[in-house]
């Protein structure tokens, strides 16, 4: 693919500033960029628009609201609280869609979790509305339902999008949480054909890894199949960027232009949006 098709997540390149991220990926020749909330603390909001409007990144999603899950009324309002400040940051960014991590609290069982995702959502679609902003429901993968998300599958994804049929929200599909689907290529299809594939997020699933968190690979050096499902996103008619979001120590302590020259080779064999 294309790189002005593709976005850099600012948690792939984490040692950098949000200043150094946007003048990477630009130098590099990466379209677009979607920023994480750790890189913007103490920013002015203003000045990073401006920056990435002025290096001619589009500016993807802010990365991330959600966790709306709690074991008590106040966490779960602190959290909507936390999520209407993401929402403020992202208009104040101009960004357009805001990825939702959603939530699980340890000691809750999964449908208790799953009901304060939906109560959760369903608070704050209306601060979204107002803004004009679009919330991506992520799947994470299963061995984090415990503590990060009790939505975790697409199928989980598509089921609570469609029960709440809200045109503002969709779901992003990230390869490192969902490859292992039976019915994926199915579950693109219903997601797509709702339009409500809203987000496609790449990196790769290695099998031993190091950290549960901190050690994905670039696509094409683990088992998640990424050009299998980069066709069936593509062939869907999904026509956003290819998005970058690899978290990995390993890659964090070498030199992150060599880094960003690695992305830019694993990202060949992808297609670019439309027909190619
Ligand atoms: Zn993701």
């Amino acid at each position: 693919m294309e790189l002005q098709h593709a976005t850099i997540h600012t948690f792939t390149t984490r040692p950098w500033s949000i200043d150094q991220c946007i003048e990477g990926y630009a130098r590099h020749g990466f379209g677009g960029i979607s920023v994480w909330r750790e890189h913007i603390v103490g920013e002015d909001l203003s000045h990073v628009k401006k920056k990435m409007h002025d290096a001619g990144l589009q500016a993807t999603s802010l990365v991330r609201g959600g966790f709306f899950t709690g074991d008590t009324a106040e966490k779960r309002k602190a959290a909507i609280e936390e999520n209407k400040r993401a929402i403020a940051e992202a208009e104040a960014l101009g960004i357009p869609m805001i990825v939702l991590v959603c939530g699980a609290t340890p000691g809750q069982i999964p449908s208790d979790n799953f009901l304060q995702i939906e109560n959760g959502i369903e608070e704050i679609l209306p601060f979204a509305e107002a803004a004009g902003i679009r919330l991506a429901v992520e799947p994470l993968h299963p061995m984090y339902a415990g503590d990060r998300s009790a939505v975790c599958s697409m199928k989980d994804a598509n089921d609570l999008v469609e029960r709440m049929g809200h045109p503002l929200l969709g779901v992003a599909l990230d390869v490192f949480h969902v490859w292992w689907e039976l019915n994926l290529y199915e579950e693109i299809e219903r997601c797509f054909d709702e339009s409500r594939l809203f987000a496609f997020h790449v990196c790769d699933f290695k099998p031993e890894m190091s950290h549960v968190l901190l050690d994905r690979g670039l696509p094409g050096e683990g088992v998640a199949n990424v050009t299998v499902i980069d066709e069936w996103v593509r062939s869907a008619g999904f026509a956003g960027h290819t998005e970058v979001e690899i978290f990995s120590e390993k890659y964090w302590a070498m030199d992150q232009d060599e880094f960003l020259k690695k992305i830019a080779t694993s990202l060949r064999p992808l297609r670019n949006p439309a027909v190619d």
